[in-house]
């Protein structure tokens, strides 16, 4: 039931009839972490300019989750408290120029994220969870999809327990630094929204493997996992091969980054996520060994692995203008991904495999009080809507 009465209901729900562009777009921002478990120091710099498809005027507001900012500046210049304010978990800068470099340095406490949405700590590794609307839990920032910017990534860290510094995109060289600590930079080139951010750090050990695309670029992949898992991942990296070969042969798209990670870890709350170029995944869709793993067990891990893959086109290169359009990603890339899974054995028992899913989840789905379209009009958490309705109808 929705009770279009309940004001209270009615001031917390996001309606796509309201959809506005946003006042202002980043082209570009640059990332610096300073990891600690339960201090993180995140330094952000935008930059900033009026979005001329936008109304004019208005100030310019950053979605974030209340968390304390140490230093704030406009084109390297600190900002007054009458210049900004907060409101809410939001901070808004008070008529701010047509264009510009917005810098805000914050401090996060990772080993304290509870949620798994953000940046948190697990068995001493940091992952980040950012869809649907976790990055604004990192560091303020326009949180909605149709904010597109190049993202670089600056991670310090302690280099005996963070060995391995992960984000998206492709990484420059590693610096040694004073008192054991070590530096890296990540570069993505695409332009991304923020919730395909990701960032991971930890003691952790791959398999590697290349594949070569079909133009001739070698791509480095990697497969990573806690010490002694390194074995148990050879079904995952020959399936995101195929995958790769996959969406080359069949839809013609070919990977478009000089390498491909991914990095299982045993707390997450969503099965897989698609960072571009860094994909995270719950340790149940990678690892498997034959003494243990069900032909179903290899069948998911390489069906997940596939979509997520998939996602590099259908989501992070085109892109959802708000969430209202979830299904545009996910019915389209599980559409994807159930035309690799038939095209991989046969394609009849495939198929009786996906409608038997439908007809047991959506169908069910559709029939009860959660019944909900494809494209829903109005949300109260976007979290609720990865349903089957979403994925299964949508595909
Ligand atoms: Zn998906």
């Amino acid at each position: 039931m929705h009770d279009v009465n309940d004001p209270a209901r009615a001031a917390r729900e996001t309606r796509l009839a309201d959809y506005r562009p946003p006042a202002f777009l980043i082209d570009s921002v640059a990332l610096e972490f300073i990891l600690d478990p339960t201090a993180t120091v995140v330094r952000s710099r935008l930059a900033v300019r009026r979005n001329p498809e936008a109304q004019p005027g208005g100030g310019l507001r950053l979605d974030g989750a209340g968390q304390p900012v140490r230093a704030i500046g406009w084109d390297g210049v600190p900002l007054g408290d009458n210049r900004w304010h907060r409101d809410g978990d939001a901070l808004v800068i008070i008529d701010p120029p047509a264009s510009g470099v917005l810098s805000i340095e914050t401090v996060i406490d990772p080993a304290a994220n509870s949620e798994l949405s953000g940046l948190y700590l697990s068995n001493g590794a940091f992952f980040t969870q950012c869809e649907a609307e976790g990055f604004r839990r990192i560091t303020y920032f326009p949180d909605r999809p149709d904010v597109m910017a190049r993202f670089s990534v600056t991670i310090t860290a302690d280099a005996s327990t963070c060995p391995v510094l992960l984000s998206n995109g492709n990484p420059g060289p590693a610096e040694t630094l004073p008192g054991g600590r070590h530096r890296i930079t990540w570069t993505d080139p695409h332009p991304k929204p923020c919730y395909l951010f990701a960032l991971v750090a930890g003691d952790l050990v791959a398999l590697h493997d290349s594949f070569t695309t079909r133009s001739g670029r070698r791509v480095a992949l990697a497969i990573w996992v806690r010490p002694g898992d390194e074995e148990r991942c050879d079904h995952a990296m020959r399936s995101l091969k195929k995958a790769m070969a996959w969406d080359e042969e069949v839809f013609g798209l070919e990977y478009d980054l000089d390498v491909f990670n991914i990095a299982a870890v045993s707390d997450f709350n969503m099965g897989a996520m698609e960072n571009k170029g860094l994909n995270v995944f719950n340790t149940k869709y990678i690892l498997a060994r034959p003494q243990t793993a069900t032909d179903a067990d290899y069948q998911g891990i390489e069906s997940v692995i596939a979509h997520e893959y998939f996602h590099n086109w259908t989501g992070n290169r085109v892109t959802c203008r708000d969430w209202f359009q979830l299904s545009l990603k996910e019915g389209l890339t599980v559409y994807r991904d159930q035309e690799f899974t038939m095209d991989q054995g046969s394609r009849a028992v495939a198929r009786i495999g996906q409608v038997r899913a439908l007809r047991a989840a959506q169908f069910r789905e559709d029939q009860g009080p959660l019944a909900h379209p494809v494209q829903p009009d109005r949300y109260e958490a976007i979290d609720n809507f990865y349903t089957a309705t979403i994925y299964n109808k949508g595909a």
